[in-house]
């Protein structure tokens, strides 16, 4: 029988795309082979049942690989996965990053393993940093510096699947932007679950500007440098001087807001109100006029009126949001929340679906502004970029994927700007 790498199938956020390169370099050294490995996702109910679906899939098309189930889901609801008849092994989202687990799975599975091996995650105290070579597109590559979460949220299931916050080193965090630079990535995202929290389990808890400012150091020839999403309202001082005075730190935040209005902030457990996120838009608007924001909203959370939904709706306004990510509210079992009084169904895709239209009109706005001007961009496929502030943009030749190239914008079709190369 023909021996054949793992086939991996990753669910849900950057971290998980990390970690799954992570896997594949542990899985690879440990000479795994024969074996499906699906990184699942737990932020809703939804993400559970596709991964529940991809599963099913790949058991089909692989009827006698050893299936692997890792990731939030896993780790949140072993039992899920492990009652399904195509499932040979749930992994924890700890145990999927230690080398002597894959070692016990090589070079298949024939028994001699524990089919469940999901620890306590919130005993774990550490993040080891893997270095890794590449990761899957050459165009940016995703650093892992941070994971886990202190807070609580009442919606949000992430910290039962991630445990507690645990930063990467700083000096781990630089050798592997370093690593990457020396392989020509030209682009860089930080990225964790609350990547506002880095340092604070690190002697002298430095804050996130300065792992920022010292990437930017000491990776000179680093040309773009981008954070996956932060928590404005833990923002620090030095943050916003890299934000203010660093080029090479791209001028787009992806903000954890969720909501905007006030009561619903404080039902949520957020540790801002309304006008902390206005403030904090229009503060590093002033530092960096060409910032673009993103947002995470979510629509329908329990006990939200009429008059609460309007209040996150005109935040779009308020902020000047541009990238909308609209979370219709699901209940996770076992977070406060869901034991909150439910907004109905269709009120809530209804509302999800006029922050959507909200977005929408948002970045046309943003598209419009556009036309003309010069700019670089990174190519992430032959013919398609992304900007410094996340727009993407359609290019009038192809150039290599990974690719800084200066254009100048030509026009839009409503979600993407289009541009030719600028000889000049
Ligand atoms: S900050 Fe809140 S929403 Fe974000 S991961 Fe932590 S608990 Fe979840």
């Amino acid at each position: 029988m023909d021996r054949r790498a793992p086939v991996f199938s990753t669910h849900g956020c950057r971290l998980n795309a990390y970690e799954t390169e992570a896997m594949k370099e542990l899985a690879s050294a440990a000479g795994v082979e024969d074996a499906v490995v699906v990184n699942t996702c737990a932020v809703t109910a939804e993400a559970v049942r596709k991964a529940r679906q991809d599963i099913r899939r790949l058991r089909r098309a692989n009827p006698r690989a050893t299936v692997i189930v890792t990731g939030c889901a896993a780790q949140t609801e072993p039992e899920t996965f492990a009652t399904m008849p195509e499932v040979d092994i749930v992994l924890g989202n700890t145990e999927k990053m230690q080398a002597e687990r894959w070692a016990r799975l090589a070079p298949d599975f024939t028994g001699k393993t524990e089919p469940v091996q999901v620890d306590d995650i919130m005993s774990v105290r550490e993040t080891a940093g893997h270095l890794i070579d590449g990761f899957g597109t050459r165009s940016r590559a995703h650093v892992q510096i941070q994971n886990g979460c202190d807070h609580r949220c009442t919606f949000c299931i992430i910290p039962f699947g991630r445990g507690n916050s645990r930063s990467v080193p700083a000096g781990v965090v630089v050798d592997q932007i370093r690593r990457l630079r020396d392989r020509g990535y030209n682009e860089v995202v930080l990225t964790g679950v609350d990547l506002t929290s880095w340092g604070a389990d690190l002697p002298g808890e430095p804050r996130l500007g300065d792992l920022v400012l010292r990437i930017l150091r000491l990776v000179p020839d680093l040309p773009r440098l981008r954070l996956s999403s932060i928590d404005s309202i833990e923002a620090d001082p030095a943050l916003m001087d890299a934000i203010a005075g660093e080029p090479r730190l791209m001028p787009h935040l992806h903000l954890s807001l969720q909501h905007g209005d006030d009561l619903i902030l404080k039902r949520m457990k957020r540790r801002h109100l309304r006008d902390d996120a206005i403030r904090f838009c229009e503060e590093a608007r002033r530092l960096r006029p060409d910032i673009v924001f993103g947002a995470d909203i979510i629509a329908g959370f329990p006990t939200e009126t009429d008059a609460a939904f309007e209040n996150a709706l005109r935040l779009v306004e308020d902020c000047g949001l541009t990238w909308l990510h609209v979370f219709p509210y699901s209940p996770r079992n076992g977070t406060p929340a869901a034991r909150m009084p439910q907004v109905d169904g269709r009120t809530i895709r209804e509302r999800a679906a006029r922050l959507r239209d909200a977005g929408s009109h948002a970045v046309i706005r943003h598209l419009d502004a556009q036309r003309d001007r010069r700019i670089t961009i990174l190519m992430e496929s032959e013919t398609v970029g992304r900007a410094a502030d996340f727009t993407e943009i359609a290019l009038d030749r192809p150039c290599p994927e990974g690719m800084l190239v200066p254009v100048i914008v030509t026009g839009h079709d409503g979600a993407r700007l289009s541009a030719r190369a600028d000889a000049s």
